[in-house]
């Protein structure tokens, strides 16, 4: 018996827009068509994203909701004693590192925090003054701006990292700083979130490690798939 005939594999290349529309559609298929209702506040959502690392949503949710019912004013979240913030945040774990992150966000951010001007300014100048933030990465800067403003940016986490890559959307091995680029230069600023939120629903369904592609309906388009070297991971 022959063994299967290995396809060599091609470098990674752009796609172009017909491409990145097709990868749209079928998502759409698959999950619908998000809306992106933007809810103008900022902070809110920057303090989020640090209680969201290492937890899951409801854990967050939980430390989100005890902290602005204890201190219910950004002024009050960073004058108050770093002990009372850590007591207040403790649902979302790691505590002790999230409560001073916070404070010294929010000492950078002038006697009256605001990021309210992030709405009319030039993205690069919002996305570089974020970036500026201690802790503050790529990622925690988009969701600011997409979530707050519907500023088209797509937040690259794990999800949109792997599928993303799997689909040729970004190359395969690039960094997460990369991958913003790559997504932002291929991808329609109407359909950033869209694209955004289908990547990470067919990640946490069908793409997932362990893929499960015989169920997926991307696969005609998918040079991971078509990729031999990749069977044995593939699920089911
Ligand atoms: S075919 Fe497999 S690897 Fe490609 S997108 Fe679908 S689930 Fe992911």
């Amino acid at each position: 018996m022959t063994s299967p005939k290995k396809r060599e594999k091609k470098p990674w290349r752009r796609p172009d827009r017909r491409r990145v529309r097709a990868i749209r559609e079928r998502l759409r298929e698959m999950y619908g068509v998000p809306v992106n209702h933007p809810h103008h506040r900022p902070i809110d959502e920057l303090i989020k994203t640090v209680l969201s690392q290492h937890t899951n949503d409801g854990n967050r949710d939980r430390a989100y909701a005890a902290m602005r019912e204890r201190l219910p004013t950004w002024e009050e979240v960073r004058d108050a004693p770093v002990g009372e913030l850590e007591d207040a945040i403790r649902p979302g774990g790691l505590a002790q590192q999230k409560a001073p992150r916070i404070q010294a966000i929010l000492r950078e951010l002038g006697p009256e925090p605001s990021l309210d001007w992030t709405e009319s300014a030039p993205v690069e100048e919002s996305r570089g003054y974020l970036l500026s933030l201690p802790g503050v990465g790529r990622k925690t800067a988009a969701c600011v701006l997409l979530f707050s403003w519907g500023i088209p940016e797509i937040p690259v986490d794990v999800h949109v990292h792997r599928v993303g890559g799997r689909l040729g959307l970004i190359p395969p091995d690039a960094s997460f700083e990369r991958a913003h680029d790559e997504m932002l230069a291929v991808v329609p600023a109407e359909d950033a979130f869209e694209l955004h939120v289908n990547l990470i629903r067919h990640g946490r369904t069908l793409c997932r490690p362990k893929p499960r592609c015989g169920e997926c309906d991307l696969r005609r388009m998918c040079p991971w798939y078509r990729d031999l070297d990749h069977r044995e991971l593939i699920a089911g």
